[in-house]
């Protein structure tokens, strides 16, 4: 079954900082990538942050923002309950953004054994993928 719960380590309502536009930008918590150089490592403990539910969470959106960003954390360690939520942001008119430590290859490949990957790559409008580079 499929968990309804997001495990949430902060939310910016409205930001022009995050992609296209005037986004609600989540920051999951929990991230077992450990990229060195990582700018937010106070979010890679699976136990931090708080839960919120897909309902709660698309109720916190506002109508009127060009779309949702995903950040990490990682959002491929939930992707159960946020391929749900992107379907849903999708459903509205609004677009998702996903980043992920994860290369879109492993992703695809993840995706075909399980659902909720699979589920949370085809509600992304826009993925930006791969480990962190601090040479870059
Ligand atoms: S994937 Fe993102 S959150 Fe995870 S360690 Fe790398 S930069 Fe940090």
């Amino acid at each position: 079954m499929t968990s309804d719960v997001v495990r949430v380590a902060r939310i910016v309502p409205r930001t022009i900082a995050e992609g296209p536009g005037e986004r609600f930008a989540i920051w999951v918590q929990g991230c077992s990538i450990r990229c060195p150089g990582c700018f937010n490592p106070q979010f890679w403990g699976a136990r931090g942050g708080t839960e919120q539910t897909v309902h709660d969470l698309l109720d916190a959106v506002p109508v009127d923002v060009e779309g949702v960003t995903l950040l990490g954390g990682e959002p491929f360690e939930q992707p159960g309950a946020l391929g749900v939520f992107a379907e849903q942001v999708r459903a509205r008119g609004q677009s998702v953004m996903t980043f992920s430590g994860y290369t879109v290859a492993q992703l695809q490949s993840r995706a075909q054994t399980d659902a909720g990957v699979a589920r949370l790559l085809a509600a992304t409008d826009l993925l930006v993928d791969g480990p962190f580079d601090r040479n870059q």
